[in-house]
């Protein structure tokens, strides 16, 4: 049952004036729920407890920290019907899409439950002494990684429950032994209640301190401005645009004492397909991309918002039939009119920059939210002048770049900012000469696929989804699989200790 309060650790409180409601982008109405924004006196409350709780929730041993997250696992699936409803409610996403989602959020947490369960996660690593050694002693050093402490979440709106209140980034800060304090996203505010509900019953049924867990209501920017300024917060981790995630590095980095901020965000996902590849397969290429691009009314991350093609005879009939299938394709509902209006207003822009043609645009009417593609073409040389093409617009929008030659392809890839994936389509021919595109992408994206599609996040432990900034703050992690859990540990030393008082797993 949604009550529009926030939880400050185990507690339901809502001493605010502050209200808002979700919204219905199917039906174009408010959902019923009425939700209180949390006070900066609320906001203050769910730290401390984080803090107190982070002095056991640290110590709590591994298998017991498992517990904890595989009973979230179980709350959450007893949330059943309710939560799906909230959630399609307050997205506009389909059922399915409902259910798919809940399942990863599930995998996510029993997989990271299974990484806990014994030390060895830890990457423990021991020298050990000689203490005759001349003219210097060499001393006993054994190394591990700890957790670094309160954290704070910011989910994104495209993924309300895998990149939200109990996602990737709350399940491994949670597994590291750091408490967390979610600001909920305010487009879905009442399946982020339903999911902190989850997490409280999971963390009183297993013992876990009281703050271990808070979630914060918030309409607005000043909630999560409170929270990555508050002294306590020790960690942030982020899921969203890159305006959001940028401006909270900068605010972390302005405090007296700068903490990490992890933020994921967006991309426009390069792809580049070979003449080969275009003479060979471009319609069936063509059915593949324009499926992709409309995947989620293009509400994805990992969205192909860039085609790069080197011009040959087959060129022509690949674009027309691209522009032919992606138009033969419904618009579908975007989660939220601020998300519709943004694409409108941001593919609009793009689309005015000199040299662009819009290729494929669905001209019949379109209900209200209901977000209609477009493909749209230009020459390398345009788009290599104009940076303006290159930003991302959240959608079933995506750009297709004619190059003259492998040396200007080269030199796009080269000036492209971070990317969370690039994909490359060719044939057995191109093996050859493909070595320089590799090399290019490899230093501008976190992942390459190969004769694929990159919408799609395999949950897995080879997964890096992140990439070089801005795809995401800091390359050196990923944000998907049980290496993100690294984000939230440092290394630790311990020298010379006598054996008891060593940690169990360093004895
Ligand atoms: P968003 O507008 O950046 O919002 C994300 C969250 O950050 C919201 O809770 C928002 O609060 C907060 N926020 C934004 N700007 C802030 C600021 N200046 N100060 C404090 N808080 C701030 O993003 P979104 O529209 O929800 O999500 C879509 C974006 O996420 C797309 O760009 C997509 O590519 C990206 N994304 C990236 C990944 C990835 O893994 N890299 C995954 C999914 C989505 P308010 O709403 O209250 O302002």
């Amino acid at each position: 049952m949604v009550s529009g309060k926030n939880y400050i650790g185990n507690q339901l409180s809502a001493k605010g004036t502050t209200t808002y409601q979700t919204f219905n982008p199917k039906l174009n109405i408010n959902n019923q729920y009425v939700f209180t924004e949390a006070t900066s006196e609320e906001i203050d409350e769910a730290v401390q407890l984080a803090h107190q709780a982070f002095k056991e929730f640290r110590n709590v041993p591994g298998e017991k920290r498992a517990e904890f997250l595989n009973a979230i696992a179980d709350e959450i699936m007893a949330l059943d019907n309710e939560l799906i409803e909230v959630y399609m409610s307050e997205s506009g996403l389909p059922e399915g899409r409902a259910k798919g989602e809940r399942g990863r959020t599930v995998f996510q947490l029993q997989s990271f439950a299974a990484l806990v369960k014994d030390e060895n996660w830890r990457e423990n690593t021991i020298d050990l002494p000689n203490y005759e050694r001349a003219p210097i002693p060499k001393p006993d050093l054994r190394k591990t990684l700890i957790p670094l402490g309160s954290t704070v979440v910011f989910g994104a709106s495209n993924f309300p429950l895998a990149y939200s209140t109990a996602g990737g980034d709350t399940a491994s800060a949670l597994a590291a032994g750091c408490p967390v304090i979610v600001k909920s996203h305010p487009m879905h505010a009442g399946t982020g209640e339903l999911i902190a509900s989850a997490i409280v019953k999971a963390a009183e049924k297993t013992g876990m301190p009281n703050g271990v867990f808070s979630n914060l209501n918030s309409s607005g920017i000043e909630v999560g401005e409170q929270l990555v300024k508050h002294p306590q917060v020790k960690a942030v981790g982020f899921t969203g645009s890159i305006r959001g995630g940028r401006a909270l590095m900068d605010l972390a980095a302005k405090r007296s004492e700068p903490i990490p901020v992890f933020a994921e965000m967006g991309s426009i996902n390069p792809v580049i397909i070979t003449s080969n590849a275009i003479a060979n397969r471009g319609e069936s290429i063509a059915d593949t991309y324009a499926k992709s691009i409309n995947l989620g009314t293009g509400q994805f991350c990992t969205n192909p918002g860039l085609l790069l093609t080197i011009d040959g005879a087959e060129t022509n009939t690949f674009i027309q039939d691209l522009a032919q299938k992606t138009t033969a394709i419904d618009p579908q509902c975007m989660l939220h009119p601020n998300i519709k209006s943004n694409y409108t207003r941001l593919g609009s822009e793009v689309s005015s920059q000199n040299g662009l043609e819009v290729i494929s645009k669905y001209e019949a009417a379109v209900e209200e939210n209901f977000a209609p593609s477009q493909v749209s073409t230009v020459s390398g040389k345009d788009f290599l002048s104009n940076p303006k093409m290159h930003q991302e617009v959240f959608g079933p929008f995506s750009v297709v770049v004619r190059c003259k030659d492998e040396a200007e392809l080269i030199e796009i890839i080269d000036g492209l900012e971070g990317q969370l994936t690039g994909t490359i389509l060719a044939e057995k021919e191109d093996y050859n000469n493909l070595s320089n595109i590799i090399d290019s992408l490899q230093n501008r994206v976190g992942r390459i696929i190969f004769n694929g599609v990159p919408t799609g996040v395999e949950v897995c432990e080879s997964m890096t989804h992140g990439g070089p900034y801005p795809a995401s703050s800091d390359s050196r992690f990923t944000a998907v699989g049980i290496g993100s859990i690294r984000r939230w540990v440092r290394p630790f030393s311990y020298q010379d200790f006598p054996k008891e008082l060593l940690p169990q797993s360093l004895q």
